[in-house]
Formats: structure tokens, sequence, C-alpha cells
């Protein structure tokens, strides 16, 4: 069972064609995936449901706690149909992005960005296809037809993704299709709401209301792939639940060499503010066709761990690779291997004085120092809003955290967290009884024997149900 999978680090797996069947997910998470991710970038709401489907099943019949989260695509650009879906373009050529609808020639190109001749200016970078082909934009006539110089050539074919790193894209975050998707996942047992491009926390507010109006607990992730997010990073993370550093689209919008600063940045801001933190893209890029990752790749997930991320996640390897439950067996090797040294090499952040929920910060802290003191075996925690697990696993402590809850879909959200092992417990009662039921659930579950010692956070008086207030120290009898 999950309570005793040890690495803190969690996996996150992206479903696809390879791996939407009911035994590769089961498989999926035997070897390890924390978080399911559907990317609504592809597939229907049908493919979605039955996945969907699936995961609900394998948590019911195996009594685990995999959380889904819905990634929306955002606002995405790319041209349009191509003539004989190649177009063969060199340095000193001159294109034209429109945005009505054609076969694409050098003439005319339907670029999916309505406002693009308006937002545009002469001077700016377009890439296009993960920046293999650089455009710069030589004039516009603000209303329907741009006119570009290429830079950097290659073959441009139907389709591809563009990306825009120095213009102030005026489309909503949330697109008409965002807006579909998101009807339909919140019709879902879904636990997190990925957001594609955001810029700023506007675009967040909006996605919250709407999650908000729908009553539906979801928490949202902001996925960092726009200069302006890089700049805006502090406001980000303190109107989001979560971040994914999506090193792809990052890696194209600003210059790529500052991807491994940035994320280290990032991933400490995000720990400072107990905000889950995932990175993500071409971690085992290679294992999508070998069965073996390359030593580059292998360093880099080991690094993201060393860094202190919440997680690290897998696209096109799970979702169209050939070997989805080989990749997840290897990842937590690597994972397992980098643990080893996470106490020495890492940072950790500590309680910050100004925070308003400075004194329960301050317990949740010392339920980590005092386990690790005390060499207990687990930071016990009760939570209906998630704040504790968060906290305590901000804290990075060396003992396992286990989290008790009485909202089956919180666990399910928490299970994302580091280090965070979750159970269900409904028996809210009085403090004594409850820190009795939980050892002995911990006791049946293998996390601890008689001797060990726990380490207790709650909140007194229970019912009251106000933030951590309280540290206690259990010797399991
Ligand atoms: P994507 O996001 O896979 O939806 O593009 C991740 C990234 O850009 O890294
Ligand atoms: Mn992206």
């Amino acid at each position: 069972m999950k309570a005793f999978k040890h690495q803190n680090t969690k996996i996150i797996a992206t479903v696809g064609p390879a791996s939407k069947d009911f035994d590769t997910l089961l498989a999926l998470a035997k070897a390890g995936v924390d978080v399911f991710r559907l990317n609504f970038s592809h597939g229907t709401h049908e493919d979605h449901q039955e996945v969907i489907n699936h995961i609900t099943r394998i948590n019911d019949q195996h009594r685990m706690h995999i959380g889904i989260l819905a990634d929306l695509q955002g606002p995405k650009l790319r041209v349009g149909k191509i003539l004989d879906n190649a177009l063969a373009l060199k340095e000193g050529d001159f294109v034209h992005f429109v945005n009505r609808e054609c076969i694409g020639t050098k003439e005319a190109i339907y670029m999916s960005y309505p406002k693009f001749a308006k937002d545009v200016k002469p001077g700016e970078r377009v890439l296009l296809d993960d920046g293999k082909l650089i455009f710069e934009v030589v004039e516009t006539n603000e209303i329907d037809k741009v006119k570009l110089r290429v830079i950097f050539g290659g073959i441009l074919s139907s389709n591809k993704g563009v990306n825009l790193p120095n213009t102030k894209v005026s489309l909503p975050c949330l697109t008409k299709k965002d807006l579909k998707d998101l009807d339909f996942i919140l019709t879902q047992p879904v636990n997190w709401i990925a957001l594609s491009f955001v810029r700023s926390p506007k675009d967040l507010k909006d996605l919250l209301k709407r999650i908000d109006a729908k009553n539906h607990p979801a928490k949202i992730i902001a996925k960092i792939e726009k200069p302006e997010a890089v700049k805006n990073i502090d406001e980000i993370i303190k109107n989001t639940n979560g971040i994914m550093i999506a090193r792809g689209d990052l890696g194209i919008e600003v210059p790529i060499e500052q991807l491994p600063v940035i994320q280290k940045e990032i991933v400490r801001k995000c720990m400072q503010r107990a905000r889950p933190v995932i990175v993500a893209t071409q971690m085992m890029e290679s294992m999508i066709n070998s069965l073996t990752p390359s030593r580059a790749e292998v360093t880099d997930v080991a690094n993201a761990v060393l860094d202190g991320a919440d997680a690290v996640m897998l696209s096109g390897e799970t979702s169209v690779g050939m070997h989805p439950v080989k990749v997840v067996e290897a990842m937590n090797r690597i994972i397992d291997e980098a643990e080893k040294n996470y106490q020495l090499m890492s940072f950790r952040p500590e309680p910050n004085k100004k925070s308003s929920t400075f004194l329960s910060d301050v317990v949740c802290f010392n339920a980590g120092r005092t386990a690790g003191e005390i060499g207990a075996k687990a930071i016990v925690g009760m939570t209906s809003s998630g704040y504790t697990a968060f906290k305590v696993s901000s804290f990075r402590p060396r003992t396992d955290i286990c989290i008790f809850s009485d909202r089956m879909h919180m666990l399910a959200t928490l299970n994302m967290v580091w280090g965070v092992r979750c159970f269900y417990y409904d028996k809210f009662t009085t403090t004594d009884e409850t820190i009795q039921d939980v050892t002995d659930i911990l006791k049946r579950e293998g996390v601890v024997q008689p001797g060990d010692y726990v380490i207790n956070t709650g909140s007194m008086p229970m019912h009251r149900r106000f933030m951590t207030n309280m540290l206690k120290v259990t010797l399991v009898e």
C-alpha cells in the first residue's frame, strides 16, 4: 500500500494512449505514481471520463489516494494548416500572418490569435515549433496582417505551436476551449486544476471564481511558462495553491540557459510559502523510446529532488512512450537515491515572523524538529483544510508525515505534497480518543511499532477546528 512507499518526492504521470487502460494505470500506481495528469490539450471528454473512472476504481479497490490533476491548455497559440504540410523557409525570407483560416503559404499563414496584428510590435520575436524556427516582426497593419522576416529557417508544418516571448498577449488566460473543459472538469472528482501560460494573479482569480461558483473543492496550479510569470512570481505564488515549472514552453520563452536557476529560485520561494511545486517536462524524455534514461536525465531528476520539489512530472514518457511503467520504476529509484542525501544538501525554510499564521507555523515547524530530535517514527496531523499537511511538509522534516482526514477528496489532493502519506479517519470525537485511534491505525498499517514515538499535531479544543495549536509526544504501546 502507498503508506509504505518511503520516497518523499512525488511522481506525477501524464495519461495518454500509452497508459489510459485500467491495467496500465494500476501498474503505474503500483510502481509509484502519486498523481495522474490529464492533459486537456489532447483527448475528448469521453476519454478523460473513462480515465477518471479507472483511477476512482483503483483508489477504491486498492485503498489508495491517487490524485487527479486536470491541465487546461490556456492561450496556446498555433499556426493553421500549411500547404502540403511543409513550407521551406530560409533566413531572409518574408512571410505573412493573417487572422482568417486559410491553407498556409508564404503570403498568408493563419495564426490562432485574432488580435495578433494589434498586439504585436515591429522587432518582436516569433518562435515556432518549440523554437526551431525564429521570425521577427517587420510591420503590422494593426488589423489582420503581419509581415515577418525569417531569422532562423527550417520546415514549417501544420498546427505547430507559436511562442511570443516579447509580446504582451491580450488573450484571456481561459479560452473558449478551456471554459468548455472546465465545465466538464467541475463535474468530476478532480483534485488539482492547472492553468497554462499564467501571466499574473488576475488569471488565477478568474479560474478560482469559476471553481468556487460550482462549489468544487479542486485546488489550482499556476503553470510558469511565460517571462511575465517569472517576473510576477511572488504575487502568483501568493495567489495560487501550487506551481508547475513548465520547462517546455518556459525554455522557449526565456533564454534556455536560465532554466536551472529559475527552477531553483521558484522551488525555494514555494517552499517558503508552503505551496507544492512541480518540476515538469523532459525529465526522462529519452525513455519515450529507450529502456534506460540518459545520464543527464538521471542527474536532472536527482537535482529536482535536491532542489526540494514536491513532485517531478512525466509527460510524453507515460502518455505516448513505449515503457510507461519502466519509466516510473526508474524515476522512483533515482528519487530514492537522491533522497538519501536530502537532509544534508537541501534548503529547508523556517517559520516567517511576518506571516499571519506564524503561531501555527511554529507548531508545525517544531513538530518536525522535535520528531527529528527524539527519533520519532511519524508526525501525525489531522486536517480538513489541508493547512497542517502543506505547512508541516514545507519544513521538509526527516520524519514521515501521516495526515488523517475525513475528506477523501482532500486526501487525494494532499497526495501530491512532499512526504505526505494519507489516511482516512472520520471519528473526530475527543483529542485523547483520536490520538489513540490514529496511533492504532498507524500500528495496523505497519508504520509504527510498540516502543516508537509519534508526534501529534492538532487543534484543541477539537470541535472548534482552530488552526494547529497543539504538539504532543505519544509513546506507541
Ligand atoms: P504542456 O506544459 O505539456 O501542457 O505544454 C508543460 C510545459 O510547457 O513544460
Ligand atoms: Mn506548456
